[in-house]
């Protein structure tokens, strides 16, 4: 079983681009469970069309520590098995703990067993930088398997930095590796080359580049992944070519952050800082 977890800027498009690659995958016969660790518990919603989950905290606060598999875990697109975390209440406990929380419920549950025949567990995180709570997933050695989203905006960028700077971290004591970079484009001039360079520079790869595009949204203001929504269109091809490059990738690095000024050295050169 694959253990993988998708961290990234804010908004940069973690949740949409991981249900879009789980439906690929899962049109690739593979079996995918997916666990939102934010606490707006939006992980799933594309997965799950219009049903209702029921963040595992909501449950534990409404039903006590009886839960069942079932209570927590719904089924989604192609078979899909979707999770949400869900948070403490606003202002009060860390969202850290309650990932943490989630996780050991669902692994004492048996949601991980050899039995329920796994080929991906994805990890759908909240924060820019792995941090404290947020470091939990790759700290506990729960997710072994990274991929940042980035775009060629500068914040992405330092974004992203900042989050290899964590994973090296946390790969020189426990296995977590980085797999790559995945650009999701914000039609940044010369952005493809940029990330490739970036990539590049931290010991990396950027194994796909995502073009924006309006399907994504159209897709979402009807609670679909583009892949359900329109399986024809361009942008589901795209989601399935990154969902194969997943599945077949091999490249598996401890990141070598880059030093602030050597990253905007960079961002001059192709004209992003000037
Ligand atoms: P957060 O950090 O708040 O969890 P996120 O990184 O999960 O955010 P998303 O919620 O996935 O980001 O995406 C933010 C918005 O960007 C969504 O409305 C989504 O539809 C849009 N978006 C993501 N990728 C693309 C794309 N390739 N083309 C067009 N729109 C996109
Ligand atoms: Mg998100």
């Amino acid at each position: 079983m694959r253990k993988i977890a998708i961290y990234g800027k804010g908004g940069i498009g973690k949740s949409t681009t991981t249900q879009n690659t789980v439906a690929g995958l899962a049109e690739m016969g593979k079996k995918v469970m997916v666990v939102g660790c934010d606490p707006k518990a939006d992980s799933t919603r594309l997965l799950l069309g219009g049903l209702a989950q029921k963040s595992v905290l909501d449950t534990l606060r409404e039903e006590g520590e009886d839960v069942d598999l079932d209570d927590i875990r719904k089924v989604g697109f192609g078979g899909t098995l979707c999770v949400e975390s869900g948070g403490p209440e606003p202002g009060v406990g860390c969202a850290g703990r309650g990932i943490i929380t989630s996780i050991n419920l669902l692994e004492s549950l048996g949601a991980y067993d050899e039995s329920e025949g796994l080929d991906y567990v994805f990890y759908d995180v909240l924060g820019d930088v792995v941090c404290g709570g947020f470091a939990m997933p790759i700290r506990e050695g729960k997710a072994r398997e990274i991929y940042i989203v980035c775009s060629g905006e500068m914040m992405a960028m330092y974004a992203a930095n900042n989050i290899c700077k964590g994973v090296r971290k946390f790969a020189e004591a426990g296995g977590v590796r980085l797999g790559g970079l995945i650009c999701n484009s914000r039609k940044v001039e010369n952005e493809e080359e940029l990330i490739k360079a970036f990539a590049k520079k931290l010991g990396t790869q950027m194994i796909y580049f995502l073009p924006r595009d309006n399907m994504v949204q159209k897709a979402e203001i009807n609670r679909k992944t583009v892949i359900d929504y329109d399986p024809n269109c361009e942008m589901a091809q795209h989601y399935r070519n990154l969902a194969k490059a997943i599945d077949e990738n091999d490249m598996f690095v401890i990141p070598q952050p880059m030093h602030t000024d050597e990253l905007e050295k960079l961002l001059m050169e192709y004209g992003i800082l000037d």
